[in-house]
């Protein structure tokens, strides 16, 4: 049978915006030493804006900007919602596209008017033999132009076409993009701490972009693992349970699912995605990280009292 206090604490859990699928979530939140949070959408807002429009050389700025929103249409991703508004707050007409595809945690491409536009991290395009440096990129190379901003915590969002003659495809240009980090994340990671737990960050994004937000928010750069995919998240939660840590990962995205799957509790927070709560054990309600903090002390009281 479940202990009374067990049922009162998800009770109560519910009260503070901290939704426990079961008595064994509970269980497993008592027990959790490592807390791993995703960074955009939970340590960040996850409402992304266009910073800049860096077209290419001699290539124009609102048609780089009308050609990404172009194919960023059939993405659900918070980033691409920065660039449909972006072109929309500009009066941009964005021309239909075709043939949609999605590359988790890199970036995205489709056909407008018969040219592969492709929209993601260096390192996708980079996977797809695209050169984003200085000669063939006209002048200049995204790593030197764009470390500076990068080392802001913007994330630079790369660009290239591709038609059917041209192989693999040309750079032509970068759009940064800034992402508020949450104004408790700092308060609540140091509160985190004090509960004992060690604190890490994972996240898609380029390690200059990382690292710039856990330094805002005091968390060490060798805590942070940058430009994982949704398979490495997941992979790296498990190298941190093979070492015989108790993992809670807290996610937002359909990028984190898997992570949240594999972890001793998945937390999924704020306006997370359907496919982020349904593979998760908790569900953080309000958005605020402060409610990570809320959710452990939870377990442990709930468990101190089953005894
Ligand atoms: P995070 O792990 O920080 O939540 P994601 O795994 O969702 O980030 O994305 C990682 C990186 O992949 C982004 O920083 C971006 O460079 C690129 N990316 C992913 N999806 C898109 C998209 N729809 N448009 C542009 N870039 C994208
Ligand atoms: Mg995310």
């Amino acid at each position: 049978a479940i202990p009374m206090s067990v049922t009162v604490g998800v009770g109560r859990g519910a009260k503070a915006g901290v939704l426990v699928r079961d008595a064994a979530a509970l269980q497993a939140l008592s027990e959790v030493d490592t807390v791993v949070l995703d960074k955009t959408g939970t340590i960040t807002e996850g409402k992304p804006r266009i910073a800049d429009v860096v077209p290419s050389h001699g290539f124009d700025e609102d048609y780089l900007l009308t050609l990404a929103a172009a194919a960023e249409r059939g993405s659900e991703h918070p980033l691409a919602a920065a660039v449909l508004t972006a072109a929309a707050e500009r009066g941009l007409d964005v021309p239909n596209a075709e043939g949609f595809r999605s590359t988790a945690g890199r970036g995205i491409e489709a056909v407008v008017d018969g040219t592969t536009v492709l929209v993601g991290s260096e390192r996708f395009l980079q996977e797809r033999g695209i050169a984003t440096h200085s000669k063939e990129a006209g002048g200049w190379s995204v790593p030197e132009e764009f470390e500076p901003h990068e080392r802001f915590g913007a994330t630079a969002v790369c660009v290239a076409l591709a038609t059917r003659s041209e192989k693999p495809g040309r750079f032509v240009g970068v759009l940064l993009i800034r992402d508020q980090v949450r104004a408790d994340a700092a308060g609540a990671i140091h509160e985190l701490k004090s509960l004992g737990l060690s604190v890490r960050m994972l996240t898609g994004d380029s390690k200059q972009a990382a690292v710039a937000v856990a330094d805002s928010v005091f968390l060490d750069a060798d805590h942070v693992t940058a430009g994982v995919s949704p398979e490495d998240k997941h992979d790296a939660v498990l190298a941190l349970q093979a070492q015989g840590k108790r993992v809670m990962m807290v996610g937002d995205g359909v990028n984190d699912a898997p992570a949240l799957a594999a972890a001793d509790v998945g937390a999924a927070i704020g306006a997370g995605s359907d496919v982020a709560i349904g593979a998760a054990d908790v569900t953080l309600v309000g958005g605020d990280v402060a409610a990570v903090a809320r959710a452990v002390r939870l377990g442990r009281a709930t468990m101190r009292n089953a005894k």
